[in-house]
C-alpha cells in the first residue's frame, strides 16, 4: 500500500463536495472505485456515497452537531477492503458558513477472515439501537443518554457491520420535560403539543 492512510475532503452547507486531495481518490481508485476522478467528484451530494438509513442518520447528526456547536467532531469508523479491515477515524472540523473540512485517518489494519466477518454480521443485524427523537442522544447504559459521536465512540456504532437498526422514543429528560409542559395548569392542549414537538425539525 502506497497511500499515506490520511485523506481529506470538504463539502458546503449542502453536503456538496468542494475539494478532495490525491490521497483520497487514490483510496476511491484502489477500493473499487477507479470511475471517481476530480471532475466527477467535486460538486457531487456525499449522501450518493453512503448507503443504508442509519448510516445516513448518524452521519447527519453528526455534520449537524459540527455545524451548530462549531467544534470539532472526531468518531471512529470501519471501511475493509475484500481482504482487510481498516479501522479509521473521521476528524470533522468547522470551517464556517456550513462548510466543513473532513479527514478520514487509518489507524490500523488486520487480515480479515470471513469467518469473523460472518459472525459480526450475523450478531449486529438484529440489535436494535434506540435514540431520543427530541434531543438526538442515544442511551449507552439503562440510565445513560450521550450525544450522537459519544455514543458512536461507546458502541462502536460504525466498527460493527451492519450497522444496528435505530429506533425512536424519548430519553428519561425529554419525558420529565415534556411530562411537565403538559401538566402546567396555564397549557392549552395546542401549545402543549407544539411545545412537545422536536425542537430541531
Ligand atoms: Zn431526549
Amino acid at each position: 500500500m502506497t497511500s499515506t492512510g490520511v485523506f481529506h475532503y470538504q463539502i458546503d452547507s449542502r453536503d456538496c463536495i468542494t475539494a478532495v486531495d490525491s490521497a483520497w481518490l487514490d483510496f476511491a481508485a484502489q477500493n473499487r472505485a477507479p470511475e471517481l476522478t476530480r471532475q466527477s467528484v467535486i460538486g457531487r451530494s456525499i449522501w450518493s456515497f453512503f448507503a443504508g438509513k442509519e448510516v445516513r442518520h448518524l452521519y447527519g447528526l453528526i455534520l449537524s452537531t459540527v455545524r451548530e456547536r462549531h467544534r470539532r467532531v472526531v468518531v471512529p469508523f470501519r471501511c475493509d477492503s475484500p481482504a482487510t479491515r481498516r479501522f479509521m477515524e473521521l476528524t470533522v472540523d468547522d470551517l464556517g458558513e456550513g462548510n466543513l473540512s473532513l479527514t478520514a485517518t487509518i489507524i490500523r489494519k488486520e487480515p480479515r477472515s470471513s469467518v469473523a466477518l460472518f459472525d459480526i454480521s450475523t450478531r449486529s443485524s438484529e440489535e436494535v439501537v434506540m435514540i431520543c427523537s427530541w434531543c438526538k442522544k442515544i442511551p449507552v447504559s439503562h440510565d445513560q443518554w450521550v450525544e450522537v459521536e459519544d455514543a458512536v465512540q461507546a458502541l462502536d456504532l460504525f466498527i460493527t457491520y451492519p450497522l444496528p437498526q435505530l429506533s425512536h422514543g424519548m430519553c428519561p429528560q425529554c419525558a420529565s420535560e415534556v411530562a411537565e409542559t403538559m401538566t402546567r395548569p396555564s397549557v392549552v392542549a395546542g401549545a402543549a403539543s407544539e411545545s412537545s414537538a422536536p425542537p430541531d425539525e
